[in-house]
């Protein structure tokens, strides 16, 4: 099983989409490994889109995402990080493929809902920047499915 980091960024939760887009990742038979609701303080925000820090809509992405709580959750799944990538579609809605998470809900690149780790190596930083190794980790068997 891998593991992946995704976020429901500010207007995922603005739009009462919380519940649809966990649905998407249910049906699909993710696990969900961790979830919890936070804000993200300027230091995480700068941490996690430290690689965009010099571009001219990176003050854009700052505001966003503290404009209020965000969903981060890991999920876990055979190539989780391919299948979810996959689920989200691409970064701009306006190109991404019909029935994915931001074709569906995303307005347009600035406030396109959803963040999903790029990469297992990614994925792995990603998980240890949001959640607290000795205090949030723990392993869990869904006894009815897996
Ligand atoms: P995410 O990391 O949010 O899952 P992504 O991996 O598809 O998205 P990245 O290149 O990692 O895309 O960009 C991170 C975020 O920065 C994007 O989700 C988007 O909000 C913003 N962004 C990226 N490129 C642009 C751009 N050209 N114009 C405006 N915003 C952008
Ligand atoms: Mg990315």
């Amino acid at each position: 099983m891998e593991k992946t980091l995704i976020l429901l960024k500010p207007d995922a939760v603005q739009k009462s989409l919380i519940g649809q887009i966990i649905d998407r990742f249910e049906r699909k038979g993710l696990k969900i490994a961790w979830i919890k609701m936070m804000k993200m303080s300027q230091a995480l925000i700068e941490e996690h889109y430290d690689f965009l820090m010099d571009k001219p809509f990176f003050p854009r992405i700052a505001t966003y995402m503290s404009s209020g709580p965000i969903i981060a959750m890991c999920l876990e799944w055979a190539d989780a990080v391919k299948v979810v990538r996959q689920m989200c579609g691409a970064t701009n809605p306006a190109e991404a493929t019909m029935w994915t998470i931001r074709w569906d809900y995303a307005k347009n690149i600035d406030n396109n809902i959803i963040h999903a780790s790029d990469s297992p190596e990614t994925a792995e930083k990603e998980l240890n920047r949001f959640f607290n190794v000795s205090t949030e980790f723990f392993e869990y068997k869904r006894t009815l499915i897996d």
